[in-house]
């Protein structure tokens, strides 16, 4: 009897603990549904505000109070890295690798990939290439893996390495050929310095067999037969880059001129530079022509070079070599001289400030050519023509 009596008021008592415990739940739940999108959502208006900082606190502050948001912590990771605040990027995804709501070794590699990046931007390379080194087998980051390592390769200039990975990577969408043909004329280069012509060659026919087009293979194939005294194969080959791409015979003409004259053909290396002239009226060979007709011609004869070309080409820098021609013949006025003098020193003022070499892909504008894009990394994407535009 007295089993029973108890038993009819233990069980009302389970059912009331039950209760209990459930509401105590609900309003967890209810607390954090309601809590969890407002300060989202604050963080939101936030980034769109630009105050970059104040959403990364806010989500820091989630993050705190709900570890199990594995994603969102990814996502203040590449905010701090935005900020350049590599050091919590750090922090924040290493301790995320030891967080026991990662489940799988995917989402691991995801956070890994991650840390790379975070040690990439602190500029710690070998701490980052060791990283995805690791992950090149990844089932699901071997690929981001080795695109990154193949940024840091050729931030490092570590071009053997860097040749290796772009071939792995090459797929039928895209074959990464402009890319090691690049590679290959850097290490060529390398060789060119140490006075290396085998290896320089080595590298040269690499690069052409990888991509027949690459002009900067033929550049310094010319070189290096300029350098040994075989000039007529220097000419031939500088020659080749006509059919390659003829916006780069600018920056070969000087260089072909001069094994003209030591072959003692002047005149024809001029011909053939002047046809160059005439037939691709928009490059620049302005400069160069100016100095050699005046100086192997004659004034008039750079005078009519200059008036054809600044049909085409409109610029201060043209307008200035008319202005230094006619202050070069001895029958200009001389109250004249000093007023022509500085016409021609302002336009070439003006020439020097708005003349840049262009990025076509992202329009970055530099007073060097580079072969690389120093801001968007791609190869031969900067016009070898500078223009005042
Ligand atoms: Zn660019």
């Amino acid at each position: 009897m007295n089993i029973i009596v108890l038993w009819l008021l233990v069980t009302p008592l389970f059912f009331a603990f039950g209760w209990f415990a459930g509401r105590i739940d609900m309003k967890t739940v209810i607390k954090q549904a309601k809590s969890l999108p407002k300060r989202l959502f604050d963080s939101l208006d936030a980034l769109i505000e630009s105050k970059t900082g104040v959403a990364s606190d806010n989500i820091c502050d989630i993050i705190e109070q709900e570890p199990q948001l594995t994603e969102l912590q990814l996502s203040l990771g590449k905010l701090y890295r935005s900020r350049g605040e590599n050091d919590l990027a750090i922090k924040l995804h290493n301790k995320l690798l030891n967080s026991q709501y990662l489940f799988s070794n995917d989402q691991k590699d995801n956070v890994r990939l991650e840390l790379a990046k975070d040690f990439q931007h602190a500029g710690l390379i070998d701490r980052a290439e060791t990283l995805l080194l690791k992950l090149v087998n990844s089932e699901l980051y071997s690929h981001k893996a080795q695109d990154l390592l193949l940024d840091i390769y050729q931030q490092d200039k570590n071009w053997k390495d860097a040749i290796e990975t772009a071939k792995r990577l090459a797929t039928s969408d895209y074959s990464y050929h402009t890319e090691v043909a690049q590679f290959n004329c850097e290490l060529s280069q390398e060789a060119l310095i140490k006075s290396d012509n085998d290896e320089a060659m080595k590298f040269i026919n690499h690069a052409l067999e990888i991509n027949r087009k690459c002009v900067r293979a033929n550049l310094l194939l010319g070189e290096l037969y300029a350098n040994t005294d075989d000039h007529e194969n220097a000419i031939k080959t500088w020659q080749l880059i006509e059919k390659q791409n003829y916006l780069y015979l600018p920056m070969v003409v000087e260089k072909m001129f001069d094994s003209y004259v030591c072959l003692n053909k002047t005149k024809e290396g001029l011909t053939l530079i002047r046809g160059y002239a005439t037939l691709y009226p928009k490059l620049n060979f302005s400069d160069f022509l100016y100095q050699k007709l005046i100086t192997l011609e004659s004034s008039d004869a750079a005078l009519d070079y200059l008036r054809d070309t600044i049909r085409n080409q409109p610029t201060s820098k043209v307008a200035a070599l008319i202005m230094d021609t006619y202050i070069n013949r001895s029958e200009l006025r001389a109250e004249i001289r000093p007023d022509a003098e500085v016409i021609k020193t302002i336009l070439l003022k003006y020439n020097e400030k708005l003349s840049n070499f262009r990025c076509g892909r992202c329009n970055f504008k530099t007073k060097t050519f580079f072969w690389q894009c120093p801001a968007c990394y791609e190869w031969e994407s900067i016009n070898p023509n500078n223009s005042e535009v």
